[in-house]
């Protein structure tokens, strides 16, 4: 101990103080590094890419579904020749029904997104089960059979979300390429489109949200997407299709 210190008892007490200010700022940017991170949770798995050398990519879209945007996205796809990995509310497929089975019904895959799509941060083993569980129960009512990905809101997960899914052996897909996540990005389909090309490796997830209406950029970027992506040579994927690649 300092000789100052130790003469001086409010110093000591400050420099107490300091320390664990010092200590919890540290323990609170952990878990927000933690929290946000793509790659990294601390239980389960999570895969925000796949390693591969074939050429493949999936394609996902979060939230929904909305009765307004999913008939046009569908059409797109359809016209396209493309399957995406559709990671979907809960509360918004018991709202809209008839549009989560046109989604099962066009092939595609379903993942969980949670049912009222809150941040999970802090989410308790038990909150995450009862959101999960919720979730699954409508992605199969909407005639869903295949395995079911879940991804949190935001890619926000901490403890308990996490502890809860490595428990009933569930895989986490994040993402690697995120071209929303740039306001210069996002405000014009051709930079979207010139970002996902540019970004995108063998193996890559892209994540986009096309349903609420002020998406719209995101939307027009769709096919301009997938046709530079074919232009270098990328197949499109589900998540689960990318995954079984990696198995082998
Ligand atoms: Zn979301």
């Amino acid at each position: 101990m300092d000789e100052t210190l130790r003469r001086i008892p409010w110093l000591r007490i400050i420099a107490g103080a300091a320390a664990i200010l010092v200590l919890a700022a540290g323990g609170l940017i952990a878990i927000w590094q933690t929290s946000r991170s793509r790659d990294f949770q601390l239980f389960g798995e999570l895969v925000n890419r796949v390693t591969t050398e074939e050429k493949v990519v999936a394609l996902t879209f979060d939230d929904g579904p909305t009765p307004r945007y999913t008939p046009g996205i569908l059409a797109m796809l359809a016209e396209q020749d493309v399957k995406a990995t559709f990671f979907l509310i809960g509360n918004e497929i018991v709202a809209n029904p008839v549009e989560a089975q046109a989604i099962v019904a066009a092939g595609h895959e379903v993942g969980n997104h949670t049912f009222t799509h809150d941040d999970m941060t802090w989410a308790t083993p038990w909150s995450a089960a009862e959101q999960v569980e919720k979730t699954d129960a409508a992605i199969r009512a909407a005639g869903y059979s295949g395995e079911i990905l879940f991804r949190p809101p935001y890619g926000k997960k901490f403890w308990g979300l996490p502890l809860y899914l490595a428990g009933h052996d569930r895989t986490t897909i994040t993402w690697d390429v995120e071209p929303e996540s740039d306001d210069d990005v996002a405000a014009d389909p051709y930079r979207i489109a010139a970002h996902v090309t540019d970004k995108t490796k063998p193996g890559s997830i892209i994540i986009m949200h096309l349903m609420y209406p002020a998406r719209d950029t995101s939307r027009k970027a769709l096919p301009l997407v997938i046709a530079g992506l074919r232009d270098r040579g990328f197949r499109f994927v589900t998540v689960s299709q990318l995954l079984a690649l990696r198995k082998r």
